[in-house]
């Protein structure tokens, strides 16, 4: 029988194993690292049904637990497969969850005892089973591409596309050891692709000092994509991440900065390579060499609400419409 994970979409910890049939109890708490006092002790029960390929989450807590952006509701229970994404409390820590083959060839569900996993009281502080809970020895951040969960078992929900894009040769531009460039497939601008390591890091959360070498090769890959284009010498790149990515595994954008295209239709868009929430690849690097992580500002997201601005000469447009008719004088065709 399959072995079930739950993983944290911000990569926020390790892996927690849910045993077949047993009540795994997920909330605020250092197994989670969720503070949030929002959130229940013991938000949700999950009980995984590994020969069926689901599991059942039942919202404990008082604050609204959801199953792609459908709350589940205080005493309800619902069923959640891979490829779908549970959000623990007020749409927040998005998780996914995962069958895996056992490669011991083990019954899953007699590893771990369900105390190892499972707080019974809500306020007590961290009990011995909390400090003994225990998670895969090898963290799928670490990885090697062998050992990363394959593609075809998590690419249901649309947040996990670039997994599966990423092993499509249809849509590979370059790929080394280490990165694949594709092509975006939905381009906000002439030139746009994304290089992605092979190696599973979920988001920019997930990232630490050691990944500062793979995220330096990623530069000087996008920075290959750009020399080897034949516009690069009248267009301007920019290669950077978002703050908050919409999609997992994490995707350096290579861009250039004529914003030339059909795909590009919301002020979020617009705002999201053109104000700070786009952070430029060098200081990305620079923020892991100097803090060990990458910290994302508070109320980055809110800059996906300011006003349309031109990035060339700073002018404000109304619209995105009137913002293209504008940018056609800086990009002529
Ligand atoms: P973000 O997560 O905000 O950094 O951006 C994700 C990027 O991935 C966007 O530019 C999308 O156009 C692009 N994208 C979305 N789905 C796919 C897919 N299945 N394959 C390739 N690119 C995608
Ligand atoms: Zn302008």
């Amino acid at each position: 029988m399959p072995l079930c994970w739950l993983i944290s979409e911000e990569g926020n910890h390790k892996p927690i194993q849910l045993p077949h049939l047993q009540p795994v109890f997920v909330g605020r708490g250092p197994e989670t690292t969720i503070k949030d006092k929002k959130c229940s002790r013991q938000q949700v029960e999950l009980r995984a049904e590994c020969n069926k390929g689901y599991v059942k989450v039942k919202q404990l807590g008082l604050n609204p637990t959801s199953v792609d952006s459908v709350v589940v509701g205080k005493g309800n229970e619902v069923k959640i497969k891979p490829g779908q994404q549970l959000r623990v409390v007020n749409q927040l820590y998005p998780y996914t969850v995962l069958f895996k083959e056992d490669p011991t060839g083990n019954q899953s569900g007699t590893k771990r005892p369900r105390e190892q996993l499972s707080h019974d009281n809500e306020d007590q502080g961290e009990t011995q089973s909390m400090k003994a809970a225990k998670v895969p020895e090898k963290s799928w951040v670490s990885a090697s591409p062998e050992e990363c969960p394959k593609a075809s078992e998590n690419v249901g929900h649309w947040s996990q596309g670039l997994k599966a894009s990423m092993q499509d040769p249809n849509m590979q531009v370059f790929k080394d050891d280490k990165v694949v460039v594709i092509k975006d497939k939905y381009p906000k601008a002439r030139h746009h692709w994304l290089v992605l390591p092979w190696q599973s890091i979920p988001s920019l959360k997930a990232l630490r000092g050691e990944h500062c070498d793979l995220l330096k090769h990623m530069q000087q890959v996008g920075d290959r994509m750009i020399q080897q284009c034949p516009d690069s010498g009248s267009t301007r790149f920019r290669t950077g991440y978002h703050a908050i990515p919409s999609m997992s595994h994490v995707h350096l954008h290579v861009i250039s900065q004529d914003f030339d295209s059909p795909c590009l239709k919301h002020k979020k868009h617009w705002n999201s390579f053109t104000t700070d929430y786009f952070m430029e690849s060098h200081d990305v690097i620079q923020m892991l060499e100097t803090n060990g992580k990458v910290v994302v500002k508070e109320g980055t997201s809110d800059m996906l609400k300011l006003p349309l601005r031109c990035h060339v000469c700073h002018k404000e447009l109304s619209t995105i419409p009137a913002l293209k008719e504008h940018l056609k004088s800086h990009f002529p065709r």
